[in-house]
């Protein structure tokens, strides 16, 4: 440097990697080169919060500058573009270290990103943002004022190197920094005030503090003859002052006036009244902060007030993103402020897990700006700022559902994330079983909630009863429904693999208990008369239920009399606490189960018998002549398997049961035994049997 305003200049060496990443933005082409302005802003802005901060405990640190500003410079004749801020300023030795010296982590994995095909605008995230300057310049100068020491300049135009002087003439800053980019020639256009503007708009649209853009206004100014007279008169020129005497009487001359203009709207649209806020402005800052396309389905604008205070924006978006549960990724976000100060992204203690497909920004008045994650996790202001959001994000899923179309659509995209709710947030679990819809033996083609349900319980109907299982499908026509149905009670359809959880915590609504169709313990109302009639059931089938028990032994628990079922021959009920048949299928289709637990847990069968089924009218018959009676056992065997089945278990050997099914065609088709081959010696005959009737009761 030979400028003779300046100290002495000291060359540095850029640390290696820097270096590289230098050439690799200089000598690559990318498209995509305007970013550069959002990282110098971000940067100013950083620098602002900064000294923000540090006045918050000691307001002289303002004093050289006390307004906080960025403002944008372009001078077309130099053809340079400078960017200043009033910012906290670098020392020298800040210089030295954070433009070149000292390596930052992201270097190298931003390289790596870019050769992967990364877009260069990803750079701010990797912590190297300030180096996008070699985009559209060749040579950077950073002129910097820190409160701790003297104004310096950086310089470099990349090529392995820069210098720092002590800037001993140049025009004082007072306190920030301004970082001049002479212009490559063909990146002039960034001199133009219109691409500025447009570009601040769009990359920089939320920076909170005001940017002002160094303005060129031309006015056209009239006047009079006289006065130009005057002004002729004055410079002494006089002539033809008659000759021209008509067309003189009024001129027009272009006066140049420069200003700083603002150009951003720096109050955060969450700061403003709601009801100023158009519909659009919403949608917009919605589709800025989470790169969404679409509109969001509904939002939320409040402000908390009293001994804690804040304001916040929520949305719902229309559709559930296509990871929303996988766990490895956090989906988090709401973005946390501090007194419009940005603190953090991804800030998991404002929301639960459940709750993670809100998006939005919170603004806290009580929080320290310098907080830190490990300082959240404690932090009581933050719970009571969580406790709010989860109300108001209950608060916005009911002002949805009053509109059926679009609750429609909610539920269809988060009704999981309801039903994990139920499970984890025992607080609200109340509140989330309002906003819980199923189908139902009554509901049709339509959710009905189980407020509705409530309403059409019929008179002595004491609980809520449904049905676990894989899908509408499976569960509608389901044996276990026969008496419920009889009975004209509702039993709503659980197919969703988390409403087993889900129920699980829930146990109650209204007062009512939910009780599950398919477990044991399902009581249901009953004349003295029915209660007698079943009695007498009961001792004429006991023994026909122990010879049951006998030839399935530990297949299940017991067997009794049922008095849920109307019509099939049997049903496999599981116990009150252990899992349902579903639990069982969800849980064997989870790969990392734990063994031990599903032994522990995996349902302990109850065969119910029907007294009333022909089926096993003629087998108690039987039972009672000839208890070793070889086609009692066989018709067991494929009465338990079939009810595995209808019960919604799987079949752990599916082709002995084949085997079983294909034997009884057989005798329906009086189809001699001896005549095929490669039978299983296992399977008793069924010859003495009057097997052709019992084909018809078994079809
Ligand atoms: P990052 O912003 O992620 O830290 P950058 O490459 O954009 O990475 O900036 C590097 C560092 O240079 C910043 O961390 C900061 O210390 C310093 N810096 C850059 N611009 C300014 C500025 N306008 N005022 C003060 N310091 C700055
Ligand atoms: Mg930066």
């Amino acid at each position: 440097m030979a400028d003779i305003h300046m100290g002495e200049s000291e060359t540095f060496a850029f640390q290696a990697e820097i270096n590289q990443l230098l050439s690799l933005i200089i000598n690559t082409f990318y498209s995509n080169k305007e970013i550069f302005l959002r990282e110098l802003i971000s940067n100013a802005s950083d620098a602002l919060d900064k000294i923000r901060f540090e006045s918050l405990t000691d307001k002289s640190k303002l004093d050289a500058q006390p307004e906080l500003f960025i403002r944008i410079l372009p001078d077309k004749v130099n053809k340079t573009l400078a960017i200043i801020d009033s910012g906290v300023g670098m020392t020298k030795a800040d210089l030295v270290n954070n433009l070149g010296t000292i390596a930052r982590s992201g270097t190298k994995e931003f390289m790596e990103a870019l050769q992967a095909g990364a877009d260069v605008s990803m750079i701010g995230q990797f912590g190297v943002g300030f180096y996008s300057a070699y985009l559209v310049a060749e040579k950077v100068v950073a002129t910097t004022k820190h409160n701790d020491d003297e104004q310096y300049v950086w310089e470099s135009q990349a090529g392995g190197s820069f210098t720092v002087t002590k800037d001993v003439n140049g025009e004082p800053l007072g306190r920030g920094t301004k970082i001049t980019l002479f212009l490559k020639d063909d990146q002039l256009e960034y001199l133009e005030e219109r691409r500025i503007k447009d570009l601040v708009k769009k990359h920089s649209e939320f920076i909170s503090y005001p940017i002002y853009l160094w303005t060129e206004k031309t006015t056209e100014k009239e006047i009079s003859d006289d006065e130009d007279e005057e002004v002729k008169k004055e410079e002494g020129d006089v002539e033809d002052v008659d000759e021209n005497k008509d067309k003189k009487k009024k001129k027009k001359i272009k006066e140049v006036t420069h200003e700083w203009q603002l150009i951003n709207k720096q109050k955060p649209i969450w700061l403003r009244k709601p009801e100023e806020i158009a519909k659009e402005e919403y949608c917009s800052f919605y589709k800025s902060l989470t790169n969404d396309w679409e509109d969001p389905l509904h939002w939320k604008h409040f402000s908390v007030e009293g001994q804690l205070e804040f304001k916040a924006i929520l949305f719902v978006p229309k559709r559930a993103p296509f990871d929303l549960f996988d766990t490895s990724k956090k989906l988090n976000n709401i973005k946390l402020y501090v007194r419009r100060v940005f603190i953090m992204d991804n800030c998991e203690e404002l929301i639960p897990e459940y709750l993670g497909f809100i998006k939005g920004v919170v603004d806290s008045d009580d929080l320290p700006l310098n907080i830190s994650r490990e300082m959240l996790q404690q932090n009581k202001i933050l719970k009571v700022i969580r406790k709010n959001i989860v109300k108001k994000c209950i608060e916005m899923f009911f002002e949805i559902a009053e509109n059926k179309e679009d609750y429609n659509k909610f539920y269809e995209a988060f009704s999981k994330n309801l039903k994990l709710g139920i499970h984890e947030d025992s607080q609200n679990r109340a509140k989330l079983a309002d906003l819980l819809r199923y189908y139902s033996t009554k509901s049709g083609d339509e959710l009905t909630s189980l407020k509705d349900y409530v309403t059409r319980m019929k008179e002595g109907q004491k609980d809520i009863y449904y049905i676990t299982g894989e899908s509408k499908k499976a569960v509608e026509n389901s044996p276990f429904l026969e008496r419920l149905k009889k009975k004209g009670y509702e039993v709503l359809f659980m197919v969703d693999a988390i409403d087993e959880y889900a129920v699980g915590q829930l146990k109650e609504y209204d007062g009512k208990k939910l009780v599950a169709a398919t477990k044991e313990g399902l009581k249901l109302e009953e004349t003295e008369e029915e209660k007698q009639k079943k009695e007498e059931k009961k001792k004429s089938f006991e023994n026909l239920c122990k010879v049951i028990k006998d030839v399935l032994g530990d297949k299940v628990e017991k067997v009794v009399v049922s008095d849920r079922i109307v019509d099939s021959p049997c049903v496999l009920v599981t116990g009150e606490y252990g899992w349902t048949a579903n639990m069982e299928r969800i849980m064997k289709a989870q790969a990392l189960r734990d063994n031990s637990m599903s032994a522990y847990m995996s349902s302990k069968k109850t065969m119910e018998i029907n007294p009333d089924n022909g089926i096993m009218e003629e087998l108690r018959k039987r039972a009672e002549v000839d208890k070793n009676d070889k086609s009692v056992k066989d018709l067991v065997l494929l009465l338990f398997e079939t009810a595995l089945l209808t019960s919604g278990f799987s079949l752990d050997d599916p082709n002995t049961f084949a085997a079983r099914i294909h034997r009884m065609l057989k005798l329906g088709l009086s189809i001699d035994e001896d005549e095929t081959a490669g039978e299983d010696a296992e399977m008793p005959a069924l010859e003495e049997s009057n097997e052709e009737s019992k084909m018809e009761e078994v079809d």
